[in-house]
């Protein structure tokens, strides 16, 4: 089982159309992925054709321990992967969380018993460096950072990476970045082409080839309750996240290889 947290603190930058399409596009491959939910606007969750506000138990009764993840865990009917919802009674959990006991380690220990049930597990996270980032962080292998090329893009990029060289240091010693994802981007646009080369120099094979352009489709999709990798196969944006499944899968591969 490989663990994923997909972060950035930064709002809509991707991280949750990188989580659903990333779900779905492993599981239009054969592999079996939870996704997890941890954000309170529960994005993830409609996106997956989930009704956040139509839930028994969610994201937020595990990390509480009030309720097991295989009974909180939902499929998804548009994508068919397991989700782990989220709704606006995650936002409370930060502040239930700071008094309890290894309170960062809640996913992890909720995973664990999950091991031999999933290939992949996606968790995206919420635009913050907050408690519920840090679980995710806490339970995952490895890192995948979606961003913009924009003129601000390294901007707050090195707050994540500390985090993530802290997480490393202080809690999770497997945790590593896997890789940066280039998203929305545009080819016309010069500075786009400009800051997408910077990034290869700067962080060389920590870049993944993989371009997700901008694409309504990949817009439109959640409204409908389908990760855009299933609602047009045929857009660019789709494709787009089907190759970067199969870039990933590669990835795993290669470290079983190298051990
Ligand atoms: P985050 O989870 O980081 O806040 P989202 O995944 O919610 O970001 O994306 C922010 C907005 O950008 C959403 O409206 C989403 O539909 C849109 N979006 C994401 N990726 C693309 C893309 N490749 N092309 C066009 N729109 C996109
Ligand atoms: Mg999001």
């Amino acid at each position: 089982m490989h663990i994923f947290a997909i972060a950035n603190q930064k709002g809509g930058v991707a991280k949750t159309t990188t989580a659903v399409n990333l779900a779905a596009a492993l599981t239009a491959s054969g592999q079996r992925t939870l996704l997890v939910d941890l954000d309170p606007q529960g994005n993830a969750t409609m996106g997956c054709g989930i009704d956040k506000r139509d839930l028994k138990s969610s994201v937020y009764q595990v990390l509480l321990q009030m309720a097991a993840l295989e009974d909180a865990r939902v499929m998804s009917p548009s994508g068919k992967f397991d989700v782990l919802p989220a709704n606006r009674d995650l936002a409370g959990a930060e502040v239930e969380l700071v008094d309890l006991e290894m309170r960062e380690m809640r996913l992890k220990d909720a995973l664990a018993v999950h091991e031999a049930d999933y290939d992949f597990v996606l968790i995206d996270c919420p635009p913050s460096l907050s408690m519920l980032t840090l679980n995710g962080l806490c339970a995952a292998h490895g890192v995948i950072i979606p961003m913009q090329c924009e003129y601000y893009a390294l901007e707050g990029l090195s707050d994540l990476v500390n985090t993530i060289k802290k997480v490393h240091a202080n809690l999770n010693r497997d945790l590593k970045i896997i890789g940066l994802l280039r998203v929305m981007y545009d080819p016309r646009n010069t500075l786009s082409t400009q800051v997408s080369a910077q990034l290869e120099q700067h962080f060389g094979d920590k870049v993944f080839k993989t371009l997700v352009p901008r694409n309504v489709r990949l817009a439109e999709a959640p409204s409908y309750g389908v990760p855009g990798v299933l609602f047009d196969k045929a857009a660019k944006g789709a494709q787009a996240y089907m190759a970067f499944a199969v870039e990933m899968i590669d990835r795993v591969n290669s470290w079983k290889d190298k051990s």
